[in-house]
């Protein structure tokens, strides 16, 4: 049985329906990511696009047949758009729809209700083009952006790659040509497409997922207004590193501050002053730790840091130098940076226990409090002190 152009198109634009509400409805509506939005236009585009090839044959070919190269261009100008979303920004309005408005006159001019080829020169290098865009973009990138993004980049090669041989047959060969017609015409094409659409819809489902996943887990991590690691993040982490000093007998402090008198700097100059104030103090932190020590925002305006290696002392001379920062630092939101009061633990030689080094840490900042803030004490001191 030999399957004519038109069933094709109908089983094609099932295919693409059925796809374009799985994916609006399952992924699109949970991520409302830019890309997944892109894909559900290209899609809608494509499904129109192929209804329009529908009217072919009738007296509705003369528009029909050039709005279909309009709206598969537009569809495919859609996929690079989506694409690039991953990256960087959005091509220009013009830019998406230059290939599509010279289809549109291409196709016109080319007798298009006797021609059902017209403007199909112009029609395949564009397709061919922007789905290369496209392809670029995910090639370019980075590797650990995710699993998915790859087989979508080759997926879009081959496409591009076909668009650009049939753009060649169609030249070289004609569009009744046998090579055209057995490898490049309606018929293969239709089939190619809906291959694609399958393979890139679940891929694409499969690649908001993951970064679904990514952001839950990046929003379970982090504290969002300062990008520390937030406390039970800090605290699993802490864990952990405390396990392995404690294994290599290696000394480590645990420093707790509290930015002095904050309540006064948002009753003074607003909450948001308030927020600068404490992401001024989180990036002083950043900038003085080195990588492999552990910051994280404890609540409010405290912080907790663990420095492995570090003896108390130079830990009490990293807490003056994060005070020195926060202080040189100019905020043209918050025109006063408050001072820093800082709690200091150490491990117990190879004994530690992260909650009681939080408990020491913390009595330490009490007594920086009450000695006038601005300064740090060592738990240690406090012990010897209550001896
Ligand atoms: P002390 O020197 O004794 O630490 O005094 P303080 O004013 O810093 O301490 P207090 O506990 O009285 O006030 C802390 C304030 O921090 C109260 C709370 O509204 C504010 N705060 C907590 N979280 C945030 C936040 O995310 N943003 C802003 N702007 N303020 C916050
Ligand atoms: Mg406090
Ligand atoms: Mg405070």
């Amino acid at each position: 049985m030999m399957l004519d152009t038109a069933t094709l198109r109908v089983a094609l634009a099932v295919v693409d329906l059925t796809l374009l509400l799985l994916f609006y409805f399952i992924t699109f509506r949970r991520t409302r990511s830019a890309y997944s939005g892109w894909w559900c236009m290209a899609l809608l585009l494509f499904l129109a696009g192929n209804a329009a090839y529908l009217f072919d044959g009738t007296v509705h070919q003369v528009w029909a047949n050039p709005s279909g190269n309009v709206l598969l261009v537009a569809g495919a100008a859609s996929i690079w758009a989506g694409a690039r979303s991953l990256r960087t920004t959005v091509p220009r309005p013009w830019l998406l729809a230059a290939a599509p408005a010279v289809t549109a006159l291409t196709s016109a001019v080319d007798h298009p209700a006797t021609n059902v080829w017209a403007g199909g020169p112009f029609y395949l290098a564009s397709m061919g083009v922007l789905i290369g865009l496209a392809c670029r973009e995910l090639f370019l990138l980075d590797s650990n952006f995710s699993r998915a993004h790859r087989t979508l980049a080759v997926g879009s090669g081959i496409l591009a790659v076909f668009y650009g041989a049939r753009l060649v047959a169609f030249v070289a060969d004609g569009a009744d040509g046998p090579v055209f017609l057995s490898v490049f015409g309606s018929v293969p094409t239709t089939l190619f497409s809906a291959i694609i659409l399958v393979v890139a819809s679940f891929t694409m489902a499969e690649l908001s997922n993951e970064q679904l996943n990514q952001d839950l887990r990046a929003r379970a991590t982090f504290d969002s207004l300062t990008g520390l690691l937030n406390r039970a993040a800090f605290l699993e982490l802490a864990e952990h590193e405390l396990r392995r000093l404690n294994r290599v007998r290696t000394t480590g402090s645990l420093v707790l501050a509290d930015l002095d008198h904050f309540k006064a700097i948002n009753d003074e100059f607003g909450h948001s002053a308030g927020d600068s104030a404490l992401q001024a103090f989180a990036d002083a932190c950043r900038a003085t730790v080195r990588a492999t020590d552990l910051v994280g925002r404890y609540g409010g305006e405290e912080f907790i840091l663990l420095l492995p290696g570090v003896r108390p002392e130079v830990a009490s001379e990293i807490a003056a130098e994060i005070s020195r920062r926060l202080e040189r630092r100019t905020s043209a939101s918050v025109p006063r940076l408050p001072t820093v009061s800082y709690g200091i633990a150490a491990t117990n030689h190879g004994r530690a226990e992260l909650s009681k080094m939080v408990a020491a840490a913390d009595a330490a900042l009490y007594q920086a409090k009450s000695l006038g803030r601005d300064r740090s004490v060592l738990a240690s001191h406090l012990e010897e002190k209550t001896a």
